[in-house]
């Protein structure tokens, strides 16, 4: 028998055919070139069999697939309120106004208006932020990996620096705080073991080449037992007194007190800064709510010693970054404001009761098949580690669709909706989903369970 691949149609052949070759009016050649090629390749791939809807229309399901952007906007049912994979923060309303008002037009990113000269980027926020923080400077680059690599550079390339063992963390997507530091020029000391280390481990391991002590802040796991860890206030006077540097990475950037909602533990830039260390190093898009960005803030010495680093240059931040940060720094100006504007927050402070309210409405617009039942929602992002929120799930049940193929339906919408499985059921969030898209979901909810 002759193998069935040997049937499939030359790309040349398939252009010429009448439907595709209308579809070239329309579109532009690459695109319909390429619908064409992955056509194939598909029929190839299933053994040679035509697409059964015919060649015409599944070239044609190709071309209106690849000319829709790959990147987009999704619900977030699934109550992680910092989800990496989602995205992390969705921005406030004047950081959103902020990009725009620079995106079409030229700015003064690194030019100084007052002199009519060259400037830097790197004056940008570094007002705000040492206005909010009280830190003596501020340099904000790419993301708070960059921030931690620039740091190490700046202030122990060619020396040791030393951690210890309990906070060698990952932080997810391949972030290994080892591997970093490899990459900073800087020698990894580890001292202590995983559960315990003590001051003594620390002033054991400092010597001539030692440049700096480490605080790496556990942010996305909890040890419990027999533990014990040397706090930075610590390891800040450890540094000072053997005249060397002390950087505490402190991952998710939580400038508020937000204990009156049951969040504590996590370790505020306040906090951070107080304990004395000469740099602190935490993100844009965590807690603090703005774009992704790395935010360095500190002694002068310390935060001179990053910005004049080679490195600097290749971790710099780009203007929309800036203008995003800017506003969404303004923002904490008045702490009740922040909480009430900024997405992140708001939606970690919510009262209760009106998730319940927005669970409510969205099981009455989905009617039959839904459920409102008590749950938890998480904060994410390495922040808040084995903290939960008191929420208000809507729960489906569906007697003809299993959950997994509920939720590949939910994903499949416009926009997609991003939900959980719970004890075999698909549940929604509605802490994550904004007040303005809970009658959408409810209608991709019902078209999903009733088709
Ligand atoms: C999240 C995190 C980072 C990395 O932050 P990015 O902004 O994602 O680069 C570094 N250190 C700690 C402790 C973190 O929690």
């Amino acid at each position: 028998m002759t193998d069935p691949r040997r049937r499939l149609p030359a790309v040349e052949a398939l252009l010429a055919e009448p439907d595709v070759a209308a579809l070239l009016a329309a579109h532009p050649r690459s695109l319909v070139l390429r619908a064409v090629r992955e056509t194939i390749d598909v029929a190839r791939a299933n053994g040679g069999t035509a697409p059964p809807e015919g060649w015409g229309r599944a070239v044609l399901a190709k071309v209106r697939r690849l000319a829709a952007p790959s990147f987009g906007p999704v619900i977030n049912a699934a109550g992680v309120v910092l989800h990496t994979n989602l995205g992390r923060a969705p921005l406030a309303r004047p950081a959103i106004e902020a990009m725009a008002r620079i995106a079409g037009a030229y700015s003064n990113l690194e030019y100084d208006l007052a002199r009519g000269a060259r400037g830097s980027r790197h004056g940008l926020c570094r007002g705000l932020l040492t206005e909010l923080t009280g830190a003596e400077d501020a340099l904000v680059v790419n993301n708070a990996a960059s921030a931690l690599l620039l740091a190490l550079s700046g202030l122990a390339r060619d020396g040791d620096a030393v951690v210890s063992r309990g906070e060698l963390v990952e932080i997810g997507g391949a972030f290994r705080i080892p591997d970093i530091m490899a990459r900073s020029g800087a020698k990894l000391v580890e001292v202590g073991t995983t559960n315990r280390t003590h001051p003594k481990d620390y002033e054991g391991a400092i010597g001539p080449a030692t440049r700096l002590l480490l605080k790496v802040h556990r942010s996305n796991f909890r040890v419990t037992g027999f533990t014990s860890e040397v706090p930075a206030r610590d390891i800040a006077a450890m540094a000072r007194g053997a005249g060397i540097a002390s950087l505490f990475d402190l991952g998710s950037g939580l400038l508020l007190d937000l204990s009156a909602w049951g969040l504590a533990g996590e370790p505020s830039v306040g906090e951070a800064l107080a304990s004395g260390v000469d740099a602190v190093v935490f993100s844009g898009d965590k807690l603090l709510g703005g774009p992704q960005a790395g935010i360095l803030l500190g002694t002068k010495p310390a935060i001179d010693a990053c910005r004049t680093d080679p490195l600097a240059r290749a971790v710099r931040s780009d203007k929309f970054t800036l203008a995003a940060l800017e506003a969404t720094l303004a923002l904490y100006r008045d702490p009740e404001i922040a909480r009430r504007e900024i997405p992140v927050l708001r939606m970690l402070t919510e009262d209760v009761t009106q998730i319940r309210r927005r669970a409510e409405a969205l099981h009455k617009g989905v009617g039959k098949g839904s459920d409102v039942i008590e749950g938890e929602s998480e904060v994410g992002g390495g922040s808040f580690p084995g903290k939960t929120l008191k929420t208000w799930l809507v729960q489906l049940t569906s007697d003809h669709l299993t959950s997994e193929v509920l939720a590949a339906r939910l994903r499949a919408t416009d926009p997609p909706v991003i939900v959980r499985i719970a004890d075999d059921h698909v549940v929604l969030d509605p802490r994550t989903i904004f007040p303005d898209q809970i009658e959408q979901v409810a209608r991709a909810v019902r078209a999903a369970l009733d088709a």
